[in-house]
């Protein structure tokens, strides 16, 4: 069959545009399918410096400099009763060319993506979703859905960067990986009046861990800071109130959220996202590669989201550049191969994010001091380095071993997360 497209992109956030670029740049015929009306607002605004360099290699990069985001140089971590601070300075890594980013307005930055994919020759239909997919040969006829009607366009290749509404796999009702963690939920609003420290530090991302959950502060301009919580879903339901009466209860009880967030009000109402850690089990077939938030997502603490879905379209658009080489499909290898790749750069933050959410071993990343100078390792990896060369990976292993031997030997200090009891009387 003579395809009417080389490559079909399901989804114009970050993942589904970035992937177009690169088609673009390999001179593939290439339609996006988008079936939001854009600018749309999306959650996960803070990004890793390891996207910059993703982002040069497309081209986007002058323009995301250009837009006037917040700089981000790093993060602030606090402990909601605590005096404790820990900052993540990018400038410290291990690696160099990690020393800042942005903190983004999505509903920007997904727009100047895609408007870059189009600049490139990719052809883009807003407001058009896909509906079905069905594979003929050497090609899949896919059915688009607009304001309208229903029509069919053919292409080589598809890349399924549908982020979590994951069309194409609930489609073809495939399997997932079996969850590696509770149920979490997020709960999350813009907020104009949150106080921001001085100098550099006024475009970290605060993070103020709970005893079971933590909120996450980030500037995205001058006015508006994105704040969210995140708990579980049970506590949630012990709970039995309002998800905004929660957050608002959550901020309450807590001295050191009551100071950061001290005169500010929501800008907008508060929304709500559950239960978005799942990753497929398989990420490729034959012509059909899985993308970003399509193939999976575990949490947003170390805010991964974002880098994965460029990453993982980086690296799709080179298998597809490869195989056609040839002029064939993906073999089994190639697709176990993606499959892999994906979940181990992706399990790099997963150890991270289980290290977060554990009280004890959380409290040795909040020390000072982390010996052998295993911070920088650990900052690169914060950064968004998942890829572990030797020397980030034997500081990675250890600080974690650490944070293991931290249940018995008590090597920190405990954190405070609760009021200080009172004293007994005598
Ligand atoms: C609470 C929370 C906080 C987060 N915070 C961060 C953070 O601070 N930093 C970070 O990097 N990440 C964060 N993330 C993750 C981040 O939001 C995602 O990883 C990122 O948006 C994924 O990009 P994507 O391009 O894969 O998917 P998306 O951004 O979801 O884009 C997918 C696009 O596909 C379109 N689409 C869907 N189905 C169809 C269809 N059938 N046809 C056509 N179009 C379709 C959608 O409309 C959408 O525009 C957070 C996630 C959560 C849940």
């Amino acid at each position: 069959m003579d395809a009417d497209y080389d490559v079909l992109v399901i989804g114009g956030g970050p993942g589904g545009s970035c992937a177009a670029a690169y088609c673009r740049q390999k001179n593939y015929r290439t339609l996006v399918v988008e079936k939001c009306a854009f600018p749309r607002f999306r959650i996960g605004e803070s990004m890793l410096p390891t996207s910059n360099a993703i982002l040069r290699e497309i081209g986007a990069w002058p323009k995301i400099e250009a837009a006037g985001f917040i700089p981000k140089y790093g993060a602030l971590f606090y402990v909601s009763h605590g005096e404790e601070e820990k900052e993540v300075d990018f400038r410290h890594s291990l690696i160099p060319g990690l020393e800042s980013t942005y903190q983004v307005e999505r509903a920007k930055f997904d727009a100047i993506l895609l408007d870059h994919a189009r600049s490139l020759g990719a052809e883009v239909r807003m407001q058009t979703a896909v509906r079905a997919i069905e594979s003929k040969g050497n090609a899949s006829r896919v059915e688009l859905e607009d304001t309208a009607g229903t029509s069919t366009v053919t292409a080589r290749w598809v890349l399924d960067a549908s982020g979590r509404d994951n069309f194409f796999v609930t489609d073809q009702k495939r399997a997932l990986d079996a969850p590696t963690s509770v149920r979490r939920m997020a709960v999350y609003s813009h907020f104009h009046g949150v106080a921001r420290p001085p100098g550099r530090r006024a475009g970290h991302t605060i993070v103020v861990r709970l005893e079971d959950g933590w909120f996450w502060i980030i500037p995205i301009d001058e006015q508006r800071t994105s704040v969210g919580l995140v708990t579980t879903l049970a506590a949630m339901r012990r709970a039995n109130v309002e998800p905004a009466e929660f957050f608002r209860q959550a901020v309450e009880g807590s001295p050191r959220l009551r100071e950061l967030m001290q005169g500010s009000a929501p800008m907008m109402e508060f929304r709500v996202m559950s239960d978005y850690t799942y990753f497929r089990r398989e990420l490729a077939r034959e012509r059909v590669l899985l993308v970003g938030d399509a193939a999976g997502f575990f949490d947003p603490i170390f805010s991964s989201g974002v880098y994965m879905s460029l990453w993982s379209a980086q690296l799709a658009a080179g298998l597809i550049a490869r195989a056609d080489e040839t002029g064939r499909a993906l073999t089994a290898a190639e697709r176990r191969g993606y499959t892999r790749a994906i979940k181990r750069h992706a399990g790099v933050f997963r150890r991270l994010i289980a290290m977060f959410y554990n009280n004890t071993s959380f409290a040795v990343f909040m020390c000072q001091e982390v010996p052998w100078d295993l911070m920088p390792g650990l900052t690169s990896i914060v950064a968004g380095h998942a890829k572990l060369t030797w020397a980030l990976w034997w500081r990675f292993n250890l600080f974690l071993l650490i944070c293991r031997l931290q249940h018995w030997l008590r090597l920190a200090p405990p954190l405070a997360f609760r009021p200080p009891l009172p004293a007994k009387a005598v």
